[in-house]
């Protein structure tokens, strides 16, 4: 199994201070528990390599070893998808364009945005397309993603990746629940405690953006009057032992459950399905995002599946 990203800044600390791996986790420890574990292990690597003089800003990087808050970052990765161009009007009435890029190594995968017209105009005329590699200079991390101003660079490299070893699935660092953080992508092993719902809404079959129900009409605001399809969404409390989180599975994640696609458009059947969900362990992959309402940490989940017994095993051997 590949070293997961908190590992190799831990190595790399090691390398640069000459201090041992242990003795570097131990620094780490101990800012966490000073910071009350606001931060994430890998936040408070960070925080210790900068204590220690060491920066990261300018050297090439994986994709796995970006980090929130990471300035300067450079790296290189093959182009897998590209959103349509889109205008837009500044504050001062003027009119911008922005891009999304995901860009893809042999470590993982991000998302990159283009706000410099510049670097818009390169995707624009091709040069910047599916299938190319391109280099990323100065770019600044917001959340899990590069974004590229006007003092980043993005041009075309020579560098070839192997199309077998590019990670283009998106990916999930598997984590405790007390260690999640605001905007991160991560799995987690955890049992369901308490099941809420499900409630529906009605989104629109072409674009699935939710519609507006005006008198007997529904209204998509870029599709007009549409027939909406209904969708489910239920709340969950996952608790690991580390500590508990709301988890939020929209219709689709339900099958993970192995709940059938006409059972979850049948209120009846999938309320009686909750009583079986309660109790169970299962593997839950999502987005970790602050409810705005409780504004406490929440989960987005995009998968849910069972646990495999012979990974848990070898995770615990790794321990
Ligand atoms: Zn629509």
């Amino acid at each position: 199994m590949a070293q997961d990203n908190y590992e190799r800044i831990v190595e790399k600390i090691s390398k640069r201070s000459g201090l041992g791996k242990d003795e570097i986790e131990a620094k780490i420890k101990a800012k966490r528990s000073k910071l009350s574990g606001l931060i994430s292990k890998e936040g408070a690597a960070q925080v210790v390599a900068s204590e220690l003089g060491i920066s990261f800003e300018g050297e090439n990087l994986k994709i796995d070893e970006l980090l929130p808050g990471m300035r300067n970052v450079n790296v290189v990765g093959k182009v897998i998808r590209i959103s349509p161009v889109r205008t837009f009007k500044t504050k001062n009435g003027e009119e911008s364009k922005v891009v999304n890029l995901w860009i893809a190594d042999d470590s993982s995968n991000v998302r990159s945005v283009l706000w410099d017209t510049n670097h818009v105009s390169l995707v624009e005329k091709g040069e910047i397309k599916e299938g190319v590699v391109v280099e990323i200079n100065n770019g600044a991390m917001r959340d899990n993603e590069i974004h590229l101003g006007n003092f980043s660079d993005i041009k075309v490299s020579d560098e070839t990746f192997k199309e077998d070893e590019l990670v283009t699935e998106k990916v999930f660092h598997k984590k405790k629940i007390s260690d999640l953080k605001k905007g991160e992508s991560a799995s987690t092993r955890a049992f369901v405690v308490q099941a809420f719902g499900p409630r529906y809404f009605s989104v629109c079959p072409e674009c699935g953006k939710k519609v507006e129900s005006e008198g007997q009409d529904f209204v998509c605001k870029t599709h007009g009057k549409v027939i909406p399809k209904k969708k489910a969404v239920m709340t969950l409390v996952l608790d690991d032992g580390t500590d508990s989180i709301r988890a939020v599975m929209f219709h689709e994640s339900l099958r993970g459950f192995g709940i059938e696609e006409s059972e979850i458009e049948n209120q009846e059947i999938l309320s009686n399905k909750k009583e079986d969900l309660l109790g169970k362990e299962m593997i839950f992959s999502g987005n970790v995002r602050i409810n705005n309402f409780f504004n406490n940490p929440e989960i987005i989940v995009e998968d849910a599946r069972e646990v495999n017994v012979d990974e848990v095993i070898k995770e615990l051997e790794k321990e």
